[in-house]
This record gives C-alpha cells, sequence and structure tokens, in this order.
C-alpha cells in the first residue's frame, strides 16, 4: 500500500483545546521535532506551557480560528466539545484528524451509541428521552432502574443521575434540565475496561490494553494493564475496539471503554476520539506511549511498536490529595521507581486532575499496590 504524503518533523502541529492531554501530546510532538501551537479559551495553560505558541481565543472566534489553521499543517485536538463549526473552519485550511465527523458523533451520547449499535457493535441499552413523558415510558421497560444522561457534554460522571426505585424520576429529570437525555440501562458490572487504540492514515492500527479501570465518585482512580481477565475478555475487547475505528475511519487516537458484564458480555459505555486518562501508563509502559502515536497517526507517519516493556499501573492525582496539606514530593521521589506526572495546574481543586503517577512491576497487581502506597505516601504528613 503506498503511503499518503507525511507531515514531516520539523512542520507545525495544531491542538484545539489546553489541558493535560494536549500538553503530553505537545510534549511527544516536541520531541519528535514537531513545532505545536495550541488555541483555547484560556492562558497560562496546561498546554500552552509546554508548546511553541499559545493562542487565547474563544472556539467560536472563527476569525481567530482561521488564523490559527493557517499557522499550522493539521489539527487535532485534546476533548470532545470542541463546537462543529470550530473544526469546520480548521478543515477550509488544514486535514483535522480524526475528522470533525468523528468528534461531532462522539460529542452526543445519543448519536454515538446509535451509532454503534446500528453498526452491530454491543453498546450499554438506552432510550430516547426528549421529554419527562419519555423517561416515564422509559422506565417502565427498564422496571424502573436506570442512568439518566445528557446526550451533549457528558464525562466523568458529569450530567448524570441514577434512577432506583427511591428516586422522583420528576425530580432527577429537573435537575438534568435539558432538553435532550438518554436513559441507560443500570449495568452490574463486574469490572471496567478500555482499549486504545491507534490508527493511522492507511489503515495500520495498533490497540493498547484493555486497561482494568476502577473509579471514584465517577472519575478514574486507578488504571491497569495487563488486565487480570480471560485471553477471550481481551481478545474480544480489542477486536471490537478495533472495529469502533475502522467503522468511523479514526485518522488518530481513539479510548472505547466497556462495562464487563457478571456474565462476561462486553458492552460499550462510551468512545473518545483522544488519548484518554487510562491510557497515560502507556508513557512509561510502552515502547510509543498514546501520545506519540496520535502525532505519528495524525501526520502521516507510520505507527510505533505498542510492545509494553513490564506490567504497571497508573494512579490519578486529583486536588483532592492536596488537602489539607500540598502533597510532600521528597516523599513520593524517595520511591524511586514510582513516576511522577504533573500537568502544571496552579491550583489545586478537588476533583481536578492534577497528575498522576505510574509504576511498573513483575504482575499489575503488584504496580497497582505499589502505585496506591506511593500516592498514601504523599499525603502521609
Ligand atoms: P460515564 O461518564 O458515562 O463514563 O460514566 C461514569 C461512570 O459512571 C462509569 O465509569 C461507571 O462507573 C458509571 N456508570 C455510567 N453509566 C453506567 C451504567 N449504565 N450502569 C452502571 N454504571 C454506570
Amino acid at each position: 500500500m503506498s503511503r499518503p504524503q507525511a507531515i514531516e518533523p520539523g512542520a507545525t502541529l495544531g491542538i484545539l483545546g489546553s489541558g493535560q492531554l494536549g500538553r503530553m501530546f505537545a510534549i511527544s510532538a516536541r520531541r519528535l521535532g514537531y513545532r505545536v501551537v495550541v488555541l483555547s479559551p484560556d492562558d497560562d495553560t496546561p498546554t500552552g506551557q509546554v508548546a511553541d505558541v499559545e493562542m487565547q481565543a474563544d472556539y467560536l472566534d472563527l476569525d481567530r480560528i482561521a488564523e490559527f489553521a493557517q499557522q499550522v499543517d493539521v489539527v487535532s485536538f485534546e476533548f470532545e466539545n470542541v463546537p462543529a463549526a470550530t473544526t469546520e473552519a480548521c478543515e477550509k485550511f488544514v486535514p483535522v484528524r480524526p475528522a470533525g465527523q468523528v468528534l461531532y458523533i462522539s460529542q452526543n451520547r445519543f448519536r454515538e451509541k446509535s451509532y454503534l449499535r446500528d453498526a452491530g457493535l454491543p453498546v450499554t441499552p438506552f432510550h430516547d428521552l426528549r421529554s419527562f413523558e419519555d423517561l416515564q415510558a422509559a422506565l417502565l421497560k427498564t422496571g424502573g432502574n436506570g442512568v439518566l444522561k445528557t446526550a451533549d457534554w457528558g464525562y466523568d460522571g458529569k450530567g448524570q443521575v441514577r434512577i432506583d426505585a427511591g428516586t422522583d424520576p420528576q425530580s432527577a429529570w429537573s435537575q438534568l434540565n435539558v432538553p435532550h437525555a438518554i436513559l441507560e440501562e443500570f449495568i452490574d458490572f463486574q469490572c471496567e475496561l478500555s482499549v486504545v487504540g491507534a490508527r493511522g492514515m492507511d489503515g495500520e492500527l495498533v490497540t493498547y490494553g484493555p486497561m482494568l479501570n476502577t473509579h471514584a465518585h465517577h472519575i478514574l482512580d486507578v488504571s491497569i494493564a495487563p488486565a487480570p481477565l480471560p485471553d477471550r475478555v481481551l481478545v474480544e475487547a480489542c477486536d471490537i475496539a478495533r472495529n469502533v475505528l475502522e467503522r468511523m475511519n479514526v485518522v488518530g487516537v481513539m479510548c472505547v471503554e466497556f462495562f464487563l458484564t457478571k456474565n462476561g458480555q462486553l458492552l460499550i459505555n462510551e468512545t473518545a476520539p483522544r488519548p484518554h486518562n487510562s491510557g497515560h501508563l502507556t508513557i512509561d509502559a510502552h515502547v510509543t506511549c498514546q501520545f506519540e502515536q496520535q502525532v505519528r497517526a495524525i501526520c502521516g507517519l507510520p505507527l510505533g511498536s505498542n510492545r509494553q516493556h513490564r506490567p504497571a499501573a497508573m494512579a490519578n492525582l486529583l486536588g483532592d490529595v492536596w488537602f489539607p496539606n500540598p502533597p510532600d514530593w521528597s516523599a513520593a521521589c524517595a520511591l524511586n521507581d514510582v513516576k511522577v506526572h504533573l500537568y502544571g495546574k496552579k491550583e489545586a481543586r478537588k476533583g481536578r486532575k492534577m497528575g498522576h503517577l505510574t509504576v511498573l512491576a513483575d504482575s499489575a497487581e503488584q504496580a497497582a499496590q505499589r502505585v496506591i502506597a506511593a500516592r498514601n505516601a504523599l499525603q502521609s504528613q
């Protein structure tokens, strides 16, 4: 297969969004000799601190967006809530990878789930809701249980309400206060998994994981790989993820998150068309990390090896770790096999992702114990 014209090192990559995912993308891009321009509404951001140029503009300031796009050779994004008008404005000048169409599907739970279901892929059963009456009708079908989620702007458990026998559906609906939502069936899962896939312009595809993920208050807490699960589950999760990236024609990186039900069925919970928190362990544990794959894929370069050096675990550092006292970095660094990653955010707030720790060990379980001990050491003063 002939390889499309690559965007070679020395070129300039544009990134929409300026959080930690953009920062780690920019670090990988710069290591490969690219220049990076970031655009977001904020200033002195995690990405801006390591990019060559930081542009502060509203995503809907289309003149500034055009100015941004004309400075770069390709555009990617680091979160899925970039407005469609923004990517369309960029596409007038340069390629956007993954394409705006992938973003459009992924940024709305109803569109995403319908797309995957219609493609024959296993998704959590859901009902489309445009009114409170739709919710009442859906609850009759689910036996009164479910997870009510906004169609737009949902992540990390934001915009969702669990409904069970003790919940007043009217107040749940009012709490959400949106014109479009879905009711998902409540899945009493065995565990949560994710696969990060990278796909190049010529269709080359590699996957990482599945990672086994545990959450605290709906936010990812710890990821481990390899997941200690039967081979059948590991292979099937990678196959489904591969299928999703191929069908959506993703050029770049996409994460597919799953529930593994108690009877061993894999159901897709959601997709994210960008590197993912659960893939952060690839930075220390794999030959090529998810961020370098994003750079390679959007530039039309061959992908790197996804070989894992050793079993690994990653623990998030939320702002909570900064309370009541700032973390004891000497204690963390004294555990000299623990890799500390910080995102340069000035203000620690509870629930805010400030950094993460990664540990490699002889087994993923050992790595998990060690990484959790390291996080505790940060706080034990
Ligand atoms: P989400 O933002 O949709 O990924 O949801 C955040 C977390 O809420 C998930 O990682 C699960 O732990 C939990 N959750 C979401 N949807 C469901 C569901 N349908 N059944 C059970 N738990 C869920």
